[in-house]
């Protein structure tokens, strides 16, 4: 068999098993999973596989992954906020998409009704995060012009927390949220079924018995796909973090001197490198760089190995303290979400799919 490097390689059963622990805590607690597959770029094995541990629909935040999801015949959500210039492609392929512009949900009404539709909307509410979101003060009036248009169906709010200031979720925010809930089902008998309040980041307040939960529905990626809990990236209790390894081959491999020589400027991406002189070490230089990976986002799995730095296609490793290696070998990593996210979609790193329980 010819191997393909860089690659990664991808096993489906801890994919599947991640997603069934994940589905059984969470619906033990009433709560619905969506798997989120923007971090493998909708592929269509790794999506089927989360399909087969139980969640009850696919979610991304990309049009284009999700028509290539529309083959798994699946409930599909869209979680990007709407492009204006996306609502046709959006009511044709998605069922519920999470919206926070009245112009965009007006617009997807239009649309609703020309295609003799109705397209379900979860409403964002912005509670701190500062990411996507209608803010509470304004939630009411702009639910309640909702309400009016013909195609439009609220079925729910939803929050964002942990993913661009990191605002976790607490007692205090799931109140606020509650209070919001209540004011609509109350003010314009709106039944509100679907409250979606999180992602990856709610899954540890779960395994705590005495939490109630105002949240029925979660969208889960990076620890179904990697296994670790967000946002201290320790492994997650329930979870493999067995689901993907990159591997990537030695192209040079040489004793250097780690003080450069010449003049410095900056480098390939326009960033002054800090340089330590450590005498000369055994360097080598993987095929692999940024235009595939974030470096920053790689943990090799050998702890004897550190990664020294990266340009476009190159990863310079230093392998002193790694006994018997030699051109041609291969080197294994871990990966951060970022990373994963990268290799995923570059074209450039082969996908290789196996199934096998072991760690
Ligand atoms: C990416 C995303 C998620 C999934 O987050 P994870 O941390 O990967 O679980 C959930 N909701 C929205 C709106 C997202 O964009």
């Amino acid at each position: 068999m010819t191997v393909l490097n860089p690659r990664i390689e991808i096993n489906l059963a801890k994919i599947e098993s991640n997603t069934k622990e994940i589905v059984e805590l969470a619906n033990n607690r009433g709560i619905d999973i969506w798997a989120v597959t923007k971090g493998v770029a909708a592929d269509l094995k790794v999506a089927k596989a989360m399909l087969l541990g139980g969640v009850i629909g696919l979610a991304d935040s990309r049009m284009r992954n999700l028509i290539k999801l529309k083959e798994l015949k699946c409930p599909l959500m869209l979680l990007r906020i709407p492009m204006l210039s996306e609502v046709d492609k959006v009511v044709e392929i998605v069922d519920i998409s999470l919206n926070s512009e009245l112009e965009v949900v007006k617009r997807l009404n239009q649309v609703a009704k020309d295609k003799d539709k109705v397209h379900k909307i979860i409403l964002m509410v912005d509670l701190g995060d500062r990411r996507e979101g209608i803010l509470p003060e304004d939630l009411f009036e702009i639910a309640k012009e909702i309400k009016d248009l013909s195609n439009i169906e609220i079925i729910g709010l939803g929050t964002n927390l942990a993913c661009f200031r990191g605002i976790l979720p607490n007692e205090d925010n799931m109140t606020q949220l509650m209070d919001l809930v209540n004011n609509i089902r109350e003010e314009l008998e709106i039944e509100l079924p679907i409250i979606s309040a999180g992602n990856s980041s709610s899954l540890p307040l779960l395994l705590d018995l005495k939490h109630t939960s105002v949240t029925n529905q979660l969208r889960v990626g990076e620890t179904i796909l990697l296994g670790r809990e967000v946002p201290s990236g320790e492994k997650f209790e329930l979870t493999s973090l067995a689901t993907f390894k990159l591997i990537a081959e030695l192209i040079e491999l040489k004793d250097k001197p780690t003080a450069s020589k010449g003049e410095q400027g900056n480098d390939a991406f326009g960033q002054k490198q800090k340089i330590v002189d450590k005498g000369i070490r055994k360097r080598g230089i993987l095929g692999i760089g940024r235009q595939d990976i974030i470096p920053e986002g790689l943990f090799p799995v050998s702890k004897k190995m550190t990664i020294e730095g990266a340009s476009s296609d190159h990863l310079i490793v230093d392998l002193t303290d790694v006994e018997d290696i030699k051109l041609g070998d291969e080197i294994e990593f871990r990966l951060s979400y970022g990373a994963l996210l990268g290799a995923m979609t570059s074209p450039y790193v082969n996908k290789e799919y196996y199934y096998t329980e072991e760690e």
